[in-house]
């Protein structure tokens, strides 16, 4: 064999161990930011947006420092994500979509190098108030006048609703929190948590609880339902109702109960839009935030 080769493939191992030295201890591409996100599904006119909608960005990100959400140029968003190489989740909601028109909200992330997501929007403030006032109209409503629940904090009503938690639902009140939060978010809804001592749920129809939502986890079937009360234009209370072992069985629990409050807000199911009363993401679609929060700026039974 000829000699060069031989001294060529003796110093193969040595120039790699000089390559490998003179390299980051783990290759380059592991510490490249890695993103996820998700968002309500675009499948017809999610990614609409205007002036008092809002839009919520979910995501998982590991080897970032920081996360940054530029609309327009312009950083309207801030994450620090606190851990380099751990594995985190984060969320952000977004109600600032700069100037009218269709472009894209880039969810940025910053490590080693950096990372960039696009979320294409269209913001046209004529569009999602139309799809609105529809919504308002299918899920808000009788005849034409506004149908919604009664107490609530960002109404000319003013006052929050009351969730009143028995004895044996204690063990839910994180998760009922984490419903409430929810709602708070996208329509800003306030509501006070009362957990209470009674052992004895109301029927599904009580006269004793105007004004409260009733949680009950003596179902005894297979799944979760709620049952609002209401009279004429209001929702005045009711009982929303879990089957327990099926709850703390899985990790839906504030899912299922975010579902089951948007009933008492007036919302029926949709299909196809990926959101939380569709059986789908933890999210509700903009135009829907939008309509809460203009069917929630009317008392009941004025007109749409
Ligand atoms: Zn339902």
């Amino acid at each position: 064999m000829n000699k060069k080769i031989i001294l060529l493939i003796g110093l193969l191992p040595i120039l790699f161990n000089v390559q490998c030295k003179e390299s980051p201890v783990s290759p380059p591409y592991e510490r490249d930011p890695v993103i996820e996100i998700e968002y309500p599904d675009d499948r017809d006119y999610t990614h609409l947006v205007g002036e008092g909608a809002t839009l919520l960005i979910k995501g998982k990100t590991v080897y970032t420092e920081r996360i940054l959400i530029i609309v327009d140029d312009r950083i309207i968003d801030e994450i620090i994500t606190d851990s380099f190489k751990r594995k985190i989740e984060f969320k952000t909601i977004i109600s600032d979509f700069g100037s009218p028109g269709i472009k894209d909200i880039i969810v940025r992330g910053i490590g080693e190098s950096v990372i960039n997501k696009k979320i294409q929007i269209e913001n046209n403030q004529v569009k999602i108030q139309q799809m609105a006032m529809q919504f308002v109209g299918e899920q808000f409503s009788k005849g034409e006048r506004i149908m919604r629940l009664l107490n609530l904090s960002n109404g000319p009503l003013a006052y929050s609703v009351r969730i009143k938690v028995p004895a044996e639902a204690h063990a839910y009140l994180s998760a009922i929190e984490e419903g409430a939060k929810f709602w708070k978010l996208f329509a800003d809804i306030d509501y006070r948590i009362i957990p209470v001592n009674e052992q004895s749920a109301p029927d599904c129809y009580p006269n004793d609880i105007f004004g409260y939502i009733y949680i009950d986890t003596s179902f005894k079937e297979n799944g979760s339902w709620s049952c609002p009360r209401g009279g004429g234009y209001e929702i005045v209370g009711g009982v929303i109702y879990f089957y327990a072992p099926w709850v703390f069985s899985n990790s839906f629990n504030a899912y299922v109960i975010s579902h089951e409050m948007g009933h008492f807000l007036g919302m029926g199911h949709s299909s196809g839009h990926n959101t939380v009363m569709d059986g789908g993401d933890y999210l509700i679609h903009p135009f829907q935030a939008l309509a809460i929060r203009i069917a929630y700026s009317k008392n009941p039974g004025d007109p749409i």
